[in-house]
This record gives C-alpha cells, sequence and structure tokens, in this order.
C-alpha cells in the first residue's frame, strides 16, 4: 500500500540528487509514476500530467511507444546480454552503430558504446589523453568547459561540468579541468554590451586562458552546442565559428557533448550539424533510446580514429571498457527508437512545434515585469526571472521562485523543471507534442506565473 510504500522508500532507497534530510523527514513529494502514454505520465493516485521535461530531457518519443518495448522483449528473449569485447559483438549492437553514423555529421566514423551520458564523457577524457599520449605529448592534458556546462556527475565529469552543486564538498574540479565563460547573453557582464561584443568578450576570455596555461597543455574544449542544465541557453549569433577558430589555431580538439542535443531535439538530427561544428567527438545519451533503456554513445572523427587505431599497434590493446558497453537491449532500443524519429517525423516537429511553442511563451508572459528572458532553440524554451527586468537582479534565493513557479505548474497538471541554478524554469518536451498540447503547456505558465508573481 502507499505508506508502506513511502516507508520503504525513505527507510532504504538513496536518491539522486535529492535533499536527503527533508527528503528522510517526508517533506518533499513523493510522485510514484505509474505509467506513460505520449507526452503525459500516470502517477499511482490516477493523476495524469502532461511532462513537459520529457523525464529528464530524453524520453523524445513520448512514453508508451510498444514498438521500442517489444524490441526490447524480443532480444531479452533471443540474447539478454553478451559483451562487446574486441571479437565480439551482437547484432544489435553493430547495427545501432551504423545508424548512428548514417545520421552523424560525414567526417565521423566509429561509435564506442556506454549506458549513460556521464561515462560517456569519461570515455572521452581517456582518449583524448590517449590521443595525445600516442602523438607523444602527454603533457597536452587539461580540458576546458563553460561554467553552467554540464556533462555529468563522476569524478572527471563532474568536475566538467560548471556548476557549483555538483563541485561543493567533493573537491572538484580536479586540477587538470579548467572552466572559461559560458555564453550566456542574458547574463553578459556589462547591459550595453552586444551579442558581436559580447561574442568577442567570450572569445578574449578563452584565449587569455589558453594563453596563461598554454596551449601546449591544453588538450580538448568541451560544450554543449545549446547549454542544457546550465540554464538552457543558445549560444549567440556567431559565438561557435569564433570559439573554433581558436581552438583550431592551438590544436585542441572539440568534445560536442550532443547528450540532450542529438537526435533532433534542436530541429536537426545533430546540434552540431545546426551550428556547423567540426566535433572531434560527439558524446550522445538520453534520445539515442529516448530512455526505454540506458544506452549512451562517443562518436569519434575519423582523424580522431586513426590516431586511436595506430596507437593500440604501439601500446597493445586498450585498457578501457564496461561489462556493460554495448548492452544489447540497450542496442536494440535504440535501433527501434531511431526508427520512430524517422518514422514519426520528431526532428522536424522538434523544429516547426518548437518555434510555435517559444513564441506562444513569449506572448504569454514574456512581458511580466519579472520574466527577464524567454528563450529556446527547437523543443527546449526556458523561462527566467528577475526581480528587476531593468537591471536583470536576481531574487533572493530564500525566495524560491523557480521551484515555487514549477509547483504552481504541477498543481496544473504541469510538469517543467526549476533548472538548479538560477531562477529559471526550463521546457524540454517529448518530440512528439502537437501545437496543442503545447498550448496547455503555456497556458498553464501564465496561470502559474501570475499565482507566484502577480
Ligand atoms: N551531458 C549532458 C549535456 C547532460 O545533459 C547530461 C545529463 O543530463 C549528461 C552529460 C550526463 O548524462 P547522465 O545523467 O546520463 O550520466
Amino acid at each position: 500500500n502507499n505508506d508502506q510504500l513511502d516507508r520503504w522508500d525513505r527507510d532504504y532507497f538513496f536518491h539522486p540528487s535529492t535533499h536527503l534530510a527533508q527528503h528522510a523527514r517526508g517533506e518533499s513529494a513523493n510522485r510514484i509514476v505509474t505509467g506513460g502514454s505520449g507526452v503525459y505520465i500516470e502517477d499511482r493516485d490516477g493523476k495524469r500530467s502532461l511532462d513537459a521535461f520529457a523525464g529528464l530531457y530524453c524520453v523524445n518519443v513520448g512514453y508508451g511507444r510498444t514498438e521500442i518495448a517489444d524490441a526490447i522483449a524480443a532480444q531479452a528473449k533471443e540474447l539478454a546480454y553478451y559483451h562487446a569485447y574486441v571479437g565480439h559483438g551482437t547484432e544489435a549492437s553493430i547495427t545501432l552503430a551504423k545508424m548512428i553514423l548514417e545520421r552523424a555529421p560525414d567526417h565521423m566514423s566509429k561509435v564506442y558504446f556506454g549506458l549513460g551520458g556521464s561515462d560517456a564523457n569519461e570515455t572521452n577524457i581517456k582518449m583524448v589523453w590517449y590521443y595525445n599520449n600516442i602523438l607523444g605529448r602527454p603533457e597536452k592534458k587539461k580540458i576546458i568547459s563553460r561554467w553552467r556546462g554540464y556533462h555529468g556527475s563522476g569524478l572527471i565529469t563532474g568536475s566538467l561540468t560548471g556548476l557549483q552543486t555538483f563541485h561543493n564538498k567533493f573537491d572538484l574540479p580536479l586540477s587538470p579541468i579548467l572552466h572559461t565563460e559560458a555564453p550566456y547573453y542574458f547574463r553578459r557582464p556589462d547591459m550595453n554590451m552586444s551579442e558581436e561584443q559580447f561574442v568577442a568578450h567570450c572569445v578574449s576570455e578563452l584565449e587569455a586562458l589558453i594563453e596563461r596555461e598554454g596551449a601546449d597543455t591544453i588538450a580538448a574544449f568541451i560544450g554543449e552546442p545549446v547549454l542544457g542544465t546550465g540554464g538552457l541557453v543558445p549560444p549567440p549569433e556567431g559565438y561557435w565559428p569564433a570559439i573554433q577558430a581558436v581552438l583550431k589555431k592551438h590544436d585542441i580538439l572539440l568534445i560536442v557533448d550532443e547528450v540532450v542535443t542529438a537526435f533532433g531535439r534542436l530541429g536537426s538530427m545533430f546540434g552540431s550539424a545546426k551550428y556547423n561544428l567540426d566535433a572531434d567527438i560527439i558524446t550522445i545519451a538520453k534520445g539515442l533510446t529516448s530512455a526505454y533503456a540506458p544506452l549512451s554513445g562517443s562518436i569519434f572523427s575519423k582523424r580522431m580514429w586513426d590516431v586511436l587505431e595506430r596507437g593500440t599497434d604501439e601500446f597493445g590493446p586498450i585498457g578501457h571498457g564496461w561489462t556493460y558497453s554495448a548492452h544489447p537491449i540497450g542496442t536494440a532500443a535504440g535501433i527501434a527508437n531511431l526508427k520512430l524519429v524517422d518514422s514519426l517525423g520528431l526532428v522536424d516537429n522538434a523544429g516547426s512545434t518548437g518555434a510555435y511553442f517559444k513564441q506562444a511563451m513569449q506572448s504569454a508572459v514574456g512581458e511580466h515585469a519579472n520574466v527577464g528572458d524567454v528563450r529556446g532553440e527547437g523543443l527546449l524554451c526556458a523561462v527566467e526571472f528577475v526581480k528587476d527586468r531593468d537591471n536583470r537582479a536576481f531574487f533572493d534565493p530564500s525566495e524560491k521562485v523557480g521551484p515555487r513557479v514549477a509547483a504552481a505548474l504541477l498543481s496544473r497538471g504541469v510538469i517543467a523543471r526549476a533548472m538548479p541554478q538560477g531562477d529559471i524554469i526550463g521546457f524540454a518536451p517529448p518530440l512528439c507534442i502537437s501545437r496543442e498540447e503545447t498550448d496547455i503547456v503555456v497556458d498553464a505558465m501564465k496561470g502559474a506565473v501570475t499565482e507566484v508573481l502577480g
């Protein structure tokens, strides 16, 4: 029964990303989700909510897709597991690798499979180090990430993440990880800066960091095409070309973290294609299986792969691999998922419905005295609250404006995410959302903003 389940939950379950003490005291909500269909989930009390964050921006094809469930069941019956160490594999894993490369930018060459975005980025950093060792420059090792970037919560990946909560009390970031300015135009250091001036500022910050540390100590730069967990921030015009020019000048590899953006979220199959990014490695996860099974990938460019391959001739087999790399249940789910992304036209829908949604959100709440910014790309949309529009002043965190708006949305049957830093409400619905369903989200947001802020 429900009371018993709540007690067991408090007694036995260490939840990720929770205020443990609050949860143990029973102060936080305990929503036990029991089912879902399309953009809706249902909880144990029979309440239906429109999930405008697609779980953790991952259930891209929507809930209840029997095609994927059937593919998982068929794979489990035929062969639930075999490992993928060199010389072994399964049909599902090989097929999915091919499908990913058919969709990725042309210069990409090989996929390594993991389980989630964090371990994929862990793989990436190791491969960057291995690569520089093969090239005889082991001291070229530091990685530049951005403040407000999110790349996972392991030791290296939590270090890459540029959000304080993921560093505090863990002695992170580790020393090879450095951070530079986020391309967050709304929070530019000087209100009078044009977009162009702000891009020049980001570039000069990056160049100063490289200069300070020495280009021969810097291996790679990692970034999301559009900042995700750090606030759902599309880059200002001209940002990526200017950053890429600096990286090329200093022979610094580019890791494009597409855990959120790959497979359609921005209205293009890959964010790298949308922003013309010449990636050395692309990280994928979430939308690869729409979270029907855990699976991630690191896609390596041909030029990087050639060096890695050569390295194994010199050093022997590569000492990197997980038991569950290329797990067939995950890769079977991935195949069925990518087929659905194609057959349902979800990439195009993310572009067109996303543009409609952002425009409607802007019209509904954009003029509110406490709304500083409405922004987005494809089916990522954020509303940022400010105490004062003229100077972009933050609310005191104790006012909990973001969480209160999220709670007011939930009471209206819509799930959105209060992003972890700043009073930002994020929307990232399943890519199958219809215009009518986005209207429901926008109406709920209008009501929630009025309820909390007047
Ligand atoms: N990279 C990005 C851009 C992400 O948004 C996330 C998770 O939200 C990760 C990496 C980490 O992925 P995971 O939580 O699957 O380890």
